[in-house]
């Protein structure tokens, strides 16, 4: 059968940067499985997998815009280290949780920069801004459940177990 809307996939990856870079990978933690049409994956690749089949293999480059998205510049804020709960133990590359005004608006906030007590936080996606570079392989194409239509998700291999 091919990919269309309501179709698990079960693929490999291989994700790099314009720098053919390594950035991702399903070497390590196996075939990812997903949903089809219920943007569990970014756009640009949910788009290429419509119509494949089990055994395909295909390369794709993905513009931001139907990746991670473009960087949104009022996602990246300087503030003083004594703002920072624990501010004197920042190091650039550290992952905060920023907790606004309301509770629910939990955002996961990178230390980008740190130039003596001004700390630049990022809440950009790690990837956004990026072309996206997929090698990808097919590993199979099955109808999704009853139970997976109604959970939006995929159960078994690679994807949620529960
Ligand atoms: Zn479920």
């Amino acid at each position: 059968m091919t990919i269309t809307k309501g179709s698990v996939v079960l693929f490999d990856y291989t994700l790099t940067d314009d720098d053919k870079e390594l950035i991702d990978s399903s070497k390590d933690a196996g075939p990812l499985a997903y949903l089809q049409g219920e943007s569990q994956i970014v756009k640009g690749l949910e788009k290429a997998m419509e119509g494949k089949s089990a055994g395909d293999s295909f390369k794709i480059s993905i513009a931001p815009e139907e990746g991670y998205g473009l960087i949104d510049p009022e996602k990246i804020a300087v503030v003083d280290a004594d703002q920072i709960e624990g501010g004197d133990e920042l190091e650039e590359g550290m992952q905060l949780e920023a907790s606004h005004d309301s509770e629910e608006d939990e955002q996961v906030v990178v230390v980008s920069k740190i130039e003596g007590k001004k700390v630049t936080l990022d809440g950009n996606h790690p990837l956004a801004g990026m072309n996206l570079h997929f090698d990808i392989k097919i590993r199979e194409v099955r109808a999704a459940t009853a139970e997976e239509i109604e959970h939006g998700h995929v159960h078994g291999d690679g994807g949620h177990h529960h």
